[in-house]
């Protein structure tokens, strides 16, 4: 060793020695999370959890009584792409409610990774019927069946300017479309899960209460979206305001009724410049589709510095680190309050105190929590019988079979037999 080594292990050995003779039976105490000592000596420790963590954990965090936490499930756009999926907020309540807005596609993975039983994501409002905004509730709804919910699920959505663009309509023929895959689990596992009930609203309520149960009220105003029959929600609760925009053009309603939000959601579209670079639109065809069919983010930033949230959401557009700055630069133009550009597993903790900004951390190997309640054994008479042709074609390998039943029962204390 030469002499800066001796003097650097000596550093070491006084720093080591400095620790160990220093910390404090507080240190247990954080561990169990009785106490936030945020002393140097916590924030050193080697071997005990630290007090503060700059990212969120699914299932690991309590909600306070007061609190609102809100997840980015979606972001994105109707483009299928790894980093975004398609709209979808869930918004967790201290009360213990839960409450799904849009669930675009591709969010199913992003909301089944917040590890939240599915018992209690039951409620889904739908602002319009673009794909982008409800393609996943058919794999929500029949995965979840499988994925231990129990409960019915419950959709809200807008009615549109005739009963085929209603969101009655469109449920009614998502049920037809999966009657295949509805009949494989009859008679076969508790279905409970299975069943929607459809709330259908008019679209053209102006912020008509369209949920009122345990302190919390949604209301609705009308977007100006596609077609008539899109729709912007209000959700109060306990003295704060979130608002999501769904997709709408700038207007009168959401000015008006978003007013002073807390949290304010509203699509931000790619500038029409991006639009014929990034996407390969024609000008004219982006300049229809980027100001006039949706919201640039200069009309995005008009929007919000009327609307002064607490804090003001942007999303709906491929947030990549060569798109970001200008869109928030564009944004910048007209807009100057707070300011979160949207992107998938954000998460914000608001209070009236305080509104916190994190990304959350994911499991990728999630699985799904254990049912809250007891399962109804299926009764096998309301299966629905392969044909004799099926049937015919079966290999049941007994000898490879029968061990696996014998394995089962030994563990269990049951007395299964192999057979349909
Ligand atoms: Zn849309
Ligand atoms: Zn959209």
């Amino acid at each position: 060793m030469n002499r800066k080594m001796i003097l650097g292990f000596v550093a070491g050995v006084v720093i080591t020695v400095g620790l160990l003779v220093s910390v404090p039976d507080s240190i247990v105490q954080v561990a169990t999370g009785t106490t936030q000592d945020t002393s140097m000596e916590t924030a050193l420790s080697p071997t005990k959890a630290l007090p503060d963590r700059d990212a969120y954990f699914p299932g690991t965090e309590d909600l306070l009584p007061d609190e609102m936490r809100i997840t980015a499930c979606g972001t994105g756009m109707p483009s299928a792409r790894p980093k975004q999926a398609a709209a979808c907020f869930l918004v967790e309540l201290g009360n213990g409610d839960k409450f799904l807005f849009d669930i675009g596609s591709g969010s199913h993975e992003r909301i089944a990774a917040m590890k939240i039983p599915y018992d209690f994501l039951d409620k889904v409002f739908i602002g319009h019927l673009h794909v982008d905004h409800y393609g996943d509730l058919p794999t929500f709804w029949l995965g979840g069946t499988v994925m231990n919910r129990l409960t019915p699920l419950r959709i809200w959505g807008p009615s549109g300017s005739k009963p085929e663009y209603g969101t009655q309509y469109a449920m009614d023929r998502m049920q037809e479309m999966y009657t295949w895959d509805i009949g494989t689990r009859s008679g076969v596992v508790d279905f409970r899960g299975g069943e929607l009930e459809v709330n259908e609203f008019p679209f053209d309520g102006v912020n008509a209460v369209i949920y009122d149960e345990n302190d919390v009220v949604i209301r609705s105003i009308p977007a100006v979206h596609g077609l008539d029959g899109a729709v912007s929600f209000i959700l109060e609760w306990n003295g704060l305001k979130f608002v999501y925009g769904s997709d709408t053009y700038p207007n009168k309603w959401f000015i008006e009724h978003a007013k002073g939000a807390d949290f304010a959601i509203h699509e931000c579209f790619l500038p029409p410049t991006l639009l014929v670079t990034k996407q390969g639109f024609g000008p004219l065809e982006a300049l229809t589709v980027g100001t006039q069919g949706h919201t640039s983010p200069e009309q995005f930033g008009k929007v919000m510095s009327l609307v002064e949230p607490r804090i003001a959401v942007a999303y709906h557009f491929y947030n990549d680190f060569d798109i970001e700055p200008e869109v928030r630069d564009r944004v910048r133009k007209t807009y100057d309050g707070p300011l979160s550009t949207a992107v998938d597993y954000m998460v914000w903790n608001v209070t009236k105190d305080n509104i916190k900004v994190r990304m959350a951390a994911k499991d990728e190997e999630v699985w799904p929590s254990p049912a809250l309640k007891e399962k109804i054994a299926p009764d096998f008479r309301d299966a629905i019988n392969f044909s004799e042709f099926t049937l015919s074609g079966m290999e049941n390998f007994p000898e490879v079979v029968e061990p696996l039943y014998e394995e089962i029962n030994k563990k269990y204390g049951t007395d299964f037999k192999p057979g349909l």
